[in-house]
């Protein structure tokens, strides 16, 4: 058997991240605006902290202002939400990304309902949510475009394809299926979702043609669960003992599958590649609406 095409996430990401900085530089001609995203960290969680640092980092090198605000642990649910009344007022900040999970005393649906929907550059604020249901999509959220955009890079057609997306969370799985579902380039696709509850699940994804796995839970994708073929989306992070693996048996899978991404080197560069494009459209719609 033939050995799976690899889908480079770090290549494709890159590309896009130089794409993006000639935009940002022929937007800051245009307008003098610089676009500018505020990330905000509650608490010392260090996992957060790497997220949240390449995050403002990744502004910086694509020409735009990342800002960091860190607060601490023990901070309320009033406090946090006076620094994001204060981000929403700020004309100089375009991006809001309060980075999760946040501590046990704030209710994150109250701090996310809080951001100001053009500001809302992760995509989880309710009239983002709607407008991507509805088929007019503003932000989306970062790691499911980003696997529509790796889809749309390799090359491999969703029209008409089965794909069949494992996770139901608001961050990955349900804009993944919106987003396949969708009419147009990197959608038209038939949607199955599959989670905790699904009936012999390892019979549904044997019939995909694009599977994508946001499960959280190690090697969970097995190669007897994969249609020969098949392109493979691995969303998984989790950390074991030996290191860092996704939510899909990379070796075995990789014999079987058509097309696969790697973890690490797949899905999680063009996460950030993806907000820092939310972040330039920011910019656009705030410019814009200001005019
Ligand atoms: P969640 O924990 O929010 O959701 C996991 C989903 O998987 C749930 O819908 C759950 O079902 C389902 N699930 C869990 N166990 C099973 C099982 N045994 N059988 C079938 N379904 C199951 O996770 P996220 O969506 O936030 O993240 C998923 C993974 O992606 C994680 O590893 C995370 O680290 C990673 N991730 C990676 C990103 C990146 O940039 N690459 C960004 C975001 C996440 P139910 O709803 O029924 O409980």
């Amino acid at each position: 058997d033939v050995a799976a095409r690899i889908i480079d996430g770090k290549a494709v990401s890159q590309k896009l991240r130089t794409e993006l900085a000639d935009e940002v530089a022929a937007f800051k001609q245009q307008t003098g605006v610089i676009p500018h995203l505020a990330v905000v960290l509650v608490g010392d969680d260090p996992a957060s902290a790497v997220y949240v640092r390449s995050k403002s980092k990744g502004c910086e090198q694509a020409g735009m202002a990342g800002s960091q605000m860190t607060l601490p642990a023990d901070t309320s649910q009033a406090q946090l939400l006076e620094l994001v009344a204060r981000l929403n007022a700020d004309p100089q900040v375009h991006g809001i990304l309060v980075q999760l999970p946040l501590p046990r005393q704030i209710d994150e649906t109250v701090i996310l309902d809080a951001i100001d929907p053009l500001k809302d550059v992760d995509g989880f604020h309710a009239s983002n949510v709607g407008l991507l249901a509805q088929g007019r999509p503003r932000f989306v959220p970062c790691t499911p475009l980003g696997c529509q955009k790796l889809l749309l890079d390799a090359g491999i057609p969703t029209s008409g394809a089965h794909a069949v997306v494992i996770g139901r969370s608001e961050i990955v799985g349900k804009p993944m299926a919106s987003l396949l579902v969708q009419k147009g380039a990197g959608g038209d696709a038939t949607v199955t979702i599959c989670h905790s509850r699904t009936k012999d699940l390892a019979a549904v994804v044997r019939t995909a043609d694009i599977v994508v796995a946001a499960i959280g839970r190690p090697k969970f994708v097995t190669a007897d669960m994969i249609k020969p073929g098949a392109t493979v989306i691995d969303v998984g992070i989790n950390r074991i003992e030996t290191g860092l693996v996704g939510d899909v048996d990379y070796g075995p899978v990789s014999e079987i599958a058509g097309a696969i991404t790697p973890v690490p080197g797949g899905v999680g560069p063009m996460t950030i590649a993806m907000l820092l494009a939310n972040t330039l459209l920011a910019a656009k719609l705030q410019t814009q609406a200001r005019r």
